[in-house]
Parts: C-alpha cells; structure tokens; sequence
C-alpha cells in the first residue's frame, strides 16, 4: 500500500534543514501502524508526506503503486481525496459549521449534493454515536466529542489509509482510550491506519512501531498481541 524508498526531505527557510535523511518503509494493507519519535524528530513531515500534503527532496514514494512525485496541487488534491483520511491533534473542525456540516465537508469537494452529504454525515455521526450532536457547534462539544466528529469527517470520503498526528494529544487518558478503541475497530474493519504518537501505551496498541531518530527509522518494534489488548470494542 505504501513504500518508501531512501526519501529525503531539507527545509529551506533560514538555515538548511535535514530533517528526513534516507527514509525506507513499507506499509501493508490493512496495517495498524505507530510513528514515535521526540519532538522535532520529523514525524509530521513524514506524515505529511505520506497524505501528499508536502513534497519530498529526493527518493520515490509509491503508493497504491503509483508513483507520489511532482505532482500538480489537482493532481495531489485529487489524490488526497480520493485515498487519505487526516486526523489532527487540534481537531481541525471548522468553528462556525456545526458537526454534521463538518462531516460533510469532504463530499463537498467530490460534488456531492448539500442533501445526500448531510444524510451521509448524519450516519456517520451515528456511527460514532454522536447522533443527538449533529447540530452542535465545534464550541459546544468535548474535545473526544470533536474528535470522533474529526473521524466520522475522515472515514465519510472511503479512504484507503487513515493518517492521525497526535490524534489523542489533546484529550485526557480515559477520552484517549476512547478514541484509540474507536481508531483500532475502523482498522479491524480493513482500513490501513498510521498514527504519530508521544504515548507509548496508544503505540503498544498498534501491530508496528516505528521509531524515528536523527532524520532515520532507528528501529521497528513489533507488538505481539496477546487476548487482552487485541481486538476489544467499546462503543461510544
Ligand atoms: P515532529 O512532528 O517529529 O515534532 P516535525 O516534522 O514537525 O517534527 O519537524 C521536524 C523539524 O523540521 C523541526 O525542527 C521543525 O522545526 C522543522 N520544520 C517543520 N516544518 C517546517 C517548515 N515548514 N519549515 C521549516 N522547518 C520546519
Ligand atoms: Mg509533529
């Protein structure tokens, strides 16, 4: 699903910057993986190389088999549409749509009508068990609520991979628990899933960390799953 080989990646503004120093990394289908890494470390940068909203320097980075390099911003955007569900520490939601019209906005962008993308996110909400918030602004909800109206808004366009940067850093342990059992059954269901994260206890929960050091992969740690952290299932 994805591949990375040897990607490099400086940034130019003020003094040269190497932060991705020779990247190689291959992500299966259907894979729950974690990005850990100290602060700075680039972990965002490589995040948002994957979801194809930054370029790279030098080597080739597949995915679904087709080649991710120089890209027009149409051609990414319609990649990034069609492929990729991004979820924020911050939420992103916009502050004066409610949560259904959050939803809803990445079938906007596919020109889907005003009606079926409301009865689209309506389910989704549902799904996430936010039913009685859909007509609630950003401002009246917890940040676990915003957060599942952030992943009800990332799954509505069908992705291929979910790409989540510190999805659980602005929530408290219980509500983060909450989001990561909600973000490992959408995995269960199929969906290849890539979370940055600080908390070793959300990386434990993944099949794969990926432990970023000096612009490089340092390790890769697998997890064993044992009966009592794999496959459990809280709904909201
Ligand atoms: P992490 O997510 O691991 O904390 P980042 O990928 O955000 O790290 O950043 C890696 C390094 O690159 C940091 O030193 C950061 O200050 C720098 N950096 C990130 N984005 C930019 C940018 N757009 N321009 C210049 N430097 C950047
Ligand atoms: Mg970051």
């Amino acid at each position: 699903m994805i591949r990375l080989e040897n990607i490099n990646k400086t940034y130019f503004n003020g003094s040269p910057l190497h932060v991705l120093k020779g990247i190689d990394l291959t992500i299966d289908k259907g894979e729950l993986v974690s990005i850990m890494g100290a602060s700075g470390s680039g972990k965002s940068t490589l995040l948002n190389i994957l979801g194809i909203l930054d370029n790279y320097d030098t080597g080739n980075y597949f995915l679904n088999d087709v080649l991710i390099k120089d890209l027009s911003e149409t051609r990414a955007a319609q990649l990034r549409n069609e492929l990729i569900g991004f979820i924020f520490q911050s939420f992103n939601l916009i502050n004066f749509k409610n949560a259904m019209e959050n939803v809803a906005l990445p079938l906007y962008y596919k020109g889907i009508s005003r009606k079926k993308r409301n009865l689209m996110a309506l389910e989704y909400l549902d799904k996430l068990g936010l039913k009685e918030w859909a007509h609630h602004m950003p401002s009246e909800m917890s940040g676990g609520q915003k957060q599942r109206v952030a992943i009800a808004r990332a799954l509505i366009s069908n992705p291929k991979i979910i790409l989540a940067d510190e999805p659980t850093g602005a929530l408290d342990s219980k509500t983060t628990q909450e989001v990561m059992d909600i973000l490992k059954e959408v995995n269960d269901e199929g969906m290849t899933m890539i979370i940055v994260t600080h908390e070793p206890d959300i990386a434990q929960q993944t099949d794969r960390i990926i432990h970023i050091k000096d612009g490089l992969i340092g390790s890769i740690e697998e997890i064993k799953k044992t009966a009592g952290n794999s496959g459990q299932i809280i709904r909201p």
